[in-house]
């Protein structure tokens, strides 16, 4: 609330309205009886007719009825015939009935003289109290926008003269409000702008369309120039044109700030890359370093597979237990080499394949691993149940068959001794991808490994013959045919390994 608050009139209370009612009366009578020996004629409301006025005036129009009864009957008992005594005279009673009369006129106008001049004061300080008001909320409104330390705020008249200069214009710009207000906005504008009438051009925008927004350079008082982000708005009054108001902010450093995130962010974009392709660059060496040596490893193994073999079918008589025993751990051993040979030259080959995708229907894909199984497939008496039909992928055939060897391999391997492997496989559609599942009832995997076994040579349990690269073939595989790879499993409940790839239409 303002504290310059305007004082309304009170109005007396109702007491001292009759009190000055009676009192006047009463200093009539007094004041009467004093002059009545030296008035000739007959007058018996003289002075009466002031006291209504003055009661009529102080009081309004209750007291002036008063005062009018109180004067006519003293005025009828004291000043005409018969003296002291209440006249029955019907020519004096029309004289004091007139004069009632008279006295309620007076009173009535007086009144609304009263009520009138009342109301003109009030409303004169009503008008007097707004003023002061808005007076009050303009400073308050100054002050605010002269404090403002971020933004230049500052007026412009109607051809573009500086009316008003902020705090914040006086930071930015390095002009006082002295030495500006009153000289052309232009004056903030660099050469070349002002030769292309730019200020001119803006105003006039924003005249047209309300607001102007824009961003552009602007020069200080000591000639260095700053990123402006700039809202001109045109200010109206009923309609006319009457100025502009100009907020601007420095943005040099935010548009700096944001053109090195950029910058930054592209050099690293820049250096993902080349690591990346430093990456792929070894990861495509090591793969040609693993197929030549598993490729050379395999002349040798073969030698000594071959030869192990000869020692035992035709020099076996000449060797004692114990020398039988150690040939067939060599024959053992250099049976897994080979094993291992063999899977490390798959994968490698896998990377190398170029690869043409094509639409694959998976009951054949599993038919034909079925087939390459066969044998192992009637050794551990396996249970499988392909619940057909199979839907189809986009993929490429030998990597797809070699994924199902691998994981129906597993399936039957990993199951608790003497247990016959039980295998479900199916497929299913999700969104735009298929999806295809091997599902075991086997010895399962803990919520741990799961990820690691997709690695090379990861082996969760060497009770169970294996090289650790069945299921790092599978995801290279499923990799390279723009797939994805996983399993759902817990110790003892089972494994359900699935592979999806995206559905052939
Ligand atoms: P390998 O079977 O030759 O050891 P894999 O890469 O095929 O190698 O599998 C890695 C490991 O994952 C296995 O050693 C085994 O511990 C675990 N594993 C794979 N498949 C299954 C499965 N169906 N049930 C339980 N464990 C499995």
């Amino acid at each position: 609330m303002s504290m310059n608050m305007v004082q309304y009139p009170v109005r007396p209370p109702s007491y001292k309205r009759y009190a000055v009612a009676i009192t006047s009366v009463g200093l009539a009578l007094l004041l009467k009886s004093f002059f009545v020996p030296f008035i000739e004629v007959e007058s018996p409301f003289l002075i009466f007719f002031s006291t209504v006025v003055i009661s009529a005036w102080y009081g309004g129009f209750e007291p002036g009825i008063l005062a009018t009864v109180l004067s006519a009957l003293l005025a009828d008992y004291f000043f005409m015939q018969p003296y002291y005594s209440v006249t029955t005279d019907p020519n004096q009673l029309f004289r004091i009935f007139l004069f009632m009369g008279e006295g309620l006129v007076i009173s009535g106008l007086s009144h609304t003289l009263r009520r009138s001049r009342d109301r003109l004061v009030e409303e004169n300080l009503l008008r007097r109290q707004k003023e002061i008001e808005l007076a009050e909320s303009e400073e308050r409104f100054r002050l605010l926008v002269e404090a403002v330390p971020e933004y230049a705020i500052f007026a412009l008249d109607t051809a573009g003269y500086i009316a008003s200069w902020n705090f914040g214009a006086e930071r930015l710009k390095g002009y006082r409000a002295d030495e500006i207000v009153g000289k052309h906005f232009s004056l903030l504008y660099t050469e070349t702008d002002v030769i292309q009438n730019r200020p001119q051009t803006i105003l006039q925008d924003a005249t047209q369309h309300g607001v102007y927004t824009e961003e552009g350079w602007r020069v200080r008082k000591d000639g260095s120039q700053f990123l402006a982000h700039v809202v001109i708005t045109a200010l109206k009054k009923e309609g006319k044109l009457c100025g502009f108001s100009k907020i601007t902010r420095d943005v040099t450093e935010n548009r700096a700030s944001e053109a090195e995130i950029r910058r930054l962010n592209a050099e690293l974009e820049q250096r993902v890359l080349e690591r990346t392709a430093q990456l792929s660059e070894t990861n495509k060496q090591l793969e040609a370093f693993t197929y030549t040596v598993s490729h050379d490893l395999r002349a040798p193994v073969r030698a000594a597979q071959g030869l192990s073999q000869i020692l035992m079918e035709e020099y076996k008589d000449r060797l004692d237990e114990e020398g039988q025993d150690y040939l067939q751990r060599i024959c053992k051993a250099t049976n897994r080499m080979e094993e291992l040979i063999q899977d490390l030259l798959t994968y490698s080959k896998l990377s190398n394949a170029d690869l043409q995708l094509r639409a694959i229907d998976l009951n054949g894909v599993v038919e034909e691993s079925l087939i390459q199984l066969q044998m192992e497939i009637e050794e551990r008496a396996a249970k499988i149940n392909v619940q057909k039909p199979l839907l189809t992928v986009e993929g490429y055939r030998p990597i797809l068959i070699q994924i199902v060897i691998n994981l129906l391999t597993n399936a039957m391997k990993y199951v608790t001794p003497g247990e016959t492997p039980q295998i479900t496989i199916r497929t299913e559609r999700r969104s735009d991808w298929v999806r295809l599942w091997v599902e075991d009832k086997g010895i399962g995997i803990a919520p741990q490994y799961r990820e690691k076994i997709f690695k090379v040579f990861e082996r969760l349990d060497n009770n169970y013959p294996g090289t650790g690269i069945g299921l790092a073939i599978v995801s290279r595989g499923i990799e390279r045919l723009n797939g994805k790879v996983g399993v759902e499993s817990e110790v003892g409940e089972g494994s359900r390994f699935w592979v999806e790839l995206p559905e052939a239409l």
